[in-house]
């Protein structure tokens, strides 16, 4: 590690000013200085990085991840996977992350109940590649809910734990809390693909989420919900959850409670895998006409409205699309920035700042992460061109020529620099 002085970049440090040219130095895992206005770093026995005009700017971090997620074109599908393997394709999904410049993410649940929690502990030890990540239990759901893809003459498992009542919600969460987790994840709602649990319907009990809010409290940790329908964001937002994912068809009454706790919650619509699901399904046997008749094209009309609306309110909602199926694979996140600009009409610097300074919130590390900034850990990324004229050019991995996590590079702008050269040469 040691010293790195970054020189000749375009400082976009996510604090909400414009970019700058300027210089950073870090020093260790940690950002020891900024310098602007054609002020140096202290070089002194550092090595020095020549941006060449490059941006320099935090890492991404994901609020919907699924590094157990296998690009699936079937949930089921992740339920037929043993245990072993599917360890190791979770442990390439987080270095996939890293390769597109995500630094950290937020686990919105792992396909089976330890595979967040080793994958974290792994990248953690310095064993494997992988951003800083906050483990989640499998999705806890019920007999018919979003997640029971169970055969009623065939004993088959799931992505998911299935519990029905409080005490059967109780249990499991007090067991993935002594297994690890961070983040309990519940679906109270369902979703458009599932005939006997649509997204408007709220199948999990009040008494159920209850249950699952009280362990995560009295552990320190925090709850989150797969929230479709109204009432399900409601339920989760009266039973004290922290992060609602989807929040897709929130009415008034949800929004005003969604706006009186917004300084709590996190909203993270995951607008990627409903676009995708859409839009990019075809080849995997679901047309734009098949997800409209499922009433996707309603929920994303619906979902970009209340988004809207919420932003305007000052609800804190995040970019992270659900990615890791088929066709919204893993690798694609930082398509949710985009998404966030040209559906959700967030600036580019809006959409960046909530991939970055927001995201840092939801992993609980505003102090130190998201934002370039003397003291902050260095998760840092280096690119080629401005991402404000086109948020785009954060989705090619061609561009990002250096990533930086804790101080130490994932990805080297040595090698591209050198390549470069060569070429010019
Ligand atoms: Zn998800």
């Amino acid at each position: 590690m040691g010293k790195i002085a970054f020189t000749g970049v375009q400082v976009l440090d996510a604090s909400g000013g414009q970019p700058f040219a300027g210089e950073v130095l870090v020093e260790g895992n940690r950002i020891r200085a900024v310098a602007r206005d054609g002020a140096q770093v202290n070089r002194e026995g550092a090595r020095i990085v020549d941006g060449g005009g490059a941006t320099l700017m935090p890492g991404l971090i994901e609020s919907h991840m699924h590094c157990s997620f296998l690009d699936t074109d079937s949930l089921e599908a992740l339920g037929f996977v043993p245990v072993e393997e599917h360890t190791l394709r979770a442990m390439q999904n987080a270095k996939k992350f890293l390769d597109q410049g995500f630094t950290a993410g937020c686990s919105a649940a792992a396909a089976k109940p330890r595979l967040d929690i080793v994958i974290r502990n792994a990248i953690n030890a310095g064993d494997i590649p992988g951003p800083r990540m906050l483990a989640c239990t499998p999705e806890l759901t019920v007999s018919s809910g979003l997640g029971d893809v169970r055969l009623a003459h065939m004993h088959r498992d799931t992505f998911a734990l299935i519990c029905d009542g409080a005490d059967e919600f109780r249990k499991v969460s007090r067991e993935l809390v002594r297994e690890g987790v961070d983040t309990l994840k519940i679906n109270p709602s369902g979703d458009e693909f599932v005939p006997f649990a649509r997204a408007h319907h709220t199948v999990m009990t009040e008494d159920e989420v209850a249950a699952v809010c009280e362990v995560a409290r009295s552990r320190g940790l925090r709850t989150a919900g797969h929230c479709r329908s109204a009432e399900s964001v409601k339920m989760c937002l009266r039973q004290g959850a922290e992060i609602i994912y989807h929040a897709t068809l929130v009415d008034e009454e949800a929004k005003d409670m969604l706006e009186a706790e917004k300084d709590r919650i996190f909203v993270s619509p995951t607008l990627g895998v409903t676009y995708t699901t859409l839009y990019e399904a075809g080849d995997w046997g679901v047309t734009t006409e098949m997800a409209t008749d499922m009433g996707l094209k309603r929920e994303l009309e619906t979902a970009v409205e209340n988004m809207k609306d919420l932003k305007k309110r000052g609800v804190r909602i995040l970019p992270g699309g659900d990615y890791g199926f088929a066709w919204n694979p893993i690798g694609n996140n930082a398509r949710d920035i985009e998404y966030f600009v040209n559906l959700l009409d967030f600036s580019p610097m809006e959409a960046i700042m909530a991939a970055t300074k927001g995201g840092s919130e939801i992993m609980m590390m505003e102090n130190e992460l998201g934002q370039i900034k003397e003291g902050f850990l260095a998760d840092i990324l280096l690119v080629d061109g401005n991402p404000l004229t086109d948020v785009s050019i954060l989705q090619d991995a061609n561009r990002l020529i250096g990533i930086m996590k804790d101080g130490g590079f994932h990805k080297d702008p040595a090698d591209h620099l050198s390549a470069s050269q060569e070429a010019a040469e």
